[in-house]
């Protein structure tokens, strides 16, 4: 069951070619001098509500009627939702006074793919021509025509304004498709900002997500003339992560039909959930080029990716079709990680830095670095991205707001694990289930690789109170850990109270544990 939302489309009555933004609503500030001193520019989009279904048996006699309302009845039937309550909320936030005598129109239906970890969204977009009784509309609103919304779209300055994706989702989208590239229909996608299209693909990555973003870029008009030659490579498509599981490698394979032959394909890192669909873009384009950090690239296996391959380290632009792309170095999640920059809508791929929903894991096996995450994190502040493309779940329409979200929570754990440490924990078994008491244990093990990264930026940051011996510590990030934790895990599973613990449990537990210790010394994600 998905979410449902309404969008309304309001004509400016004495402009035809204008319809009505909404300033939206931050998220709440920190209460923190420094992360609130972060602020993102303002965004602008299509007024919304949420959809409620209708509670009563009965249909309301005074609903408001939406002329073509049946077009999209196979996907939502608005008839069994307040719409009526959708619309007042619509013009209470907008300010204009009610709907009376306006003629509703269905402008379209747009399902949203799934980017988990919840329920996807649909969205029903109406259209009605109608302006403000007294003319003079409020501060959070003005009228916008599609060309301006297009002008800002495509020539973004790190801190103008910026147009949302309902706007570009439900609207332009359908007059600025490619025909030129087009995406076979099998899989379904999300265009935002124009011209960047993310498909979430089925992958092997951790949970809650299921999917790794699949980012594919080819402007329509390639130009041939690429000024001058400092690009570190050339081409008429970019796709970013090929990352999905076997089950979807022929529906890549089309995707990589459909696309340009001369294809860039980025890599931010190696994790499994990036690369498992690589052997097929090479299959399927054997001129395509690899570029990605050279820590990357040595941990890609040959039958991955053989052929053509570029070393980056950041700093680097690409050219696409005539458009740019900047390289960001951006370690932290491994040591080979990279991001991206789309220079003319100024949106971040971040590929794990960011996750769509919770917080990042770090790969203390590649790499990771709690130091070096947090420098990227700043870094990417400092850029002022309109728009954080994570490669699990949505992008993120408040880029500086989510990374000192990041801030506040790392440097929240690393306080209770300097808590933990001062109060006289010494294993990293003790100092997990100090801070992680609150968490499934089964979580224990992943969280454990954070914990030992924080424990080493505590060491550089001279936190670590003098008695608190490091190296014995590092002694126990082992099997001593591990079966710690097992046992823990296993009292957990199995409360005293049940004498009898069922065999094929007690296998089930035991050969989670297995999978846990096989993950921890193996990760891959
Ligand atoms: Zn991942
Ligand atoms: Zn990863």
């Amino acid at each position: 069951m998905a979410t449902k939302k309404l969008v309304v489309i309001i004509k400016n009555p004495s402009n035809d070619e204008e319809f009505l933004l909404l300033k939206q609503t931050r998220p709440p500030k920190f209460g923190d001098e420094e992360y609130d001193s972060y602020v993102d520019s303002d965004l602008w989009d299509l007024p919304s509500a949420q959809l409620n279904l209708l509670d009563g048996e009965s249909e309301s006699e005074s609903r408001i009627a939406v002329e073509g309302e049946e077009l999209c009845s196979e996907k939502l039937n608005l008839s069994k939702f307040d719409l009526n309550l959708a619309i007042n909320q619509v013009l209470a936030q907008v300010g204009f006074g009610t709907s009376g005598g306006i003629q509703w129109k269905l402008r379209k239906c747009v399902e949203e793919p799934e980017f988990g970890p919840g329920v996807p969204l649909q969205t029903v977009y109406i259209i009605g021509k109608f302006g403000p009784e007294d003319a003079i509309l409020q501060e959070l609103c003005k009228w916008m025509s599609i060309q301006s919304c297009l002008n800002w779209l495509s020539d973004v300055k790190p801190s103008s304004d910026r147009v949302g994706p309902l706007v570009v989702v439900g609207f332009l989208n359908d007059l600025t498709q490619s025909a030129k590239w087009k995406i076979p229909h099998t899989f379904p996608l999300q265009e935002y900002p124009p011209g960047v299209k993310i498909l979430p693909m089925g992958s092997r990555t951790a949970k809650p997500f299921r999917t790794t973003n699949l980012v594919v870029f080819a402007p329509e008009n390639v130009s041939d003339d690429y000024g001058d030659n400092s690009f570190v490579a050339h081409g008429e498509a970019l796709i970013v992560d090929p990352g999905c599981r076997s089950e979807f490698h022929k529906e890549l394979m089309e995707i990589i039909a459909a696309l340009p032959r001369k294809l860039i394909v980025f890599v931010t890192h190696h994790h499994n959930d990036h690369v498992d669909g690589l052997s097929i873009v090479q299959k399927s384009n054997p001129n395509a080029i690899l570029l990605a950090h050279e820590n990357t690239i040595r941990r890609i296996r040959k039958d991955d990716w053989s052929l053509g391959k570029t070393l980056v380290s950041g700093a680097e632009e690409i050219c696409i079709g005539g458009q740019r792309v900047k390289v960001i170095f951006a370690p932290g999640h491994t040591d080979g990680h990279m991001a991206l920059l789309h220079v003319s809508s100024h949106s971040l791929i971040v590929g794990d830095h960011c996750v769509g929903q919770g917080s990042a894991l770090l790969d203390i096996t590649s790499g990771g670095n709690m130091s070096e995450y947090f420098k990227t994190t700043y870094k990417f502040m400092e850029l002022s991205p309109h728009a954080l493309i994570p490669m699990h779940g949505r992008v993120n329409l408040w880029p500086k707001h989510m990374l000192c979200g990041y801030l506040k929570n790392r440097r929240s754990r690393e306080s209770s694990i300097l808590k933990a440490i001062e109060n006289g924990a010494k294993t990293l078994f003790d100092i997990v289930a100090h801070t992680y008491s609150d968490v499934d244990r089964s979580l224990w093990i992943p969280a454990a690789s954070n914990v030992r990264l924080h424990v080493d930026h505590l060491a550089q940051q001279n936190k670590l109170p003098k008695e608190f011996p490091v190296e014995k510590f590092q002694t126990t990030c082992g099997w001593h850990f591990l079966s710690r934790w097992l046992w823990a895990y296993l009292n957990s599973g199995f409360p005293l109270k049940y004498q009898k613990p069922r065999t094929a449990k007690m296998l089930g537990a035991v050969a989670m544990a297995g999978f846990a210790i096989l993950y921890y010394l193996v990760r891959n994600n």
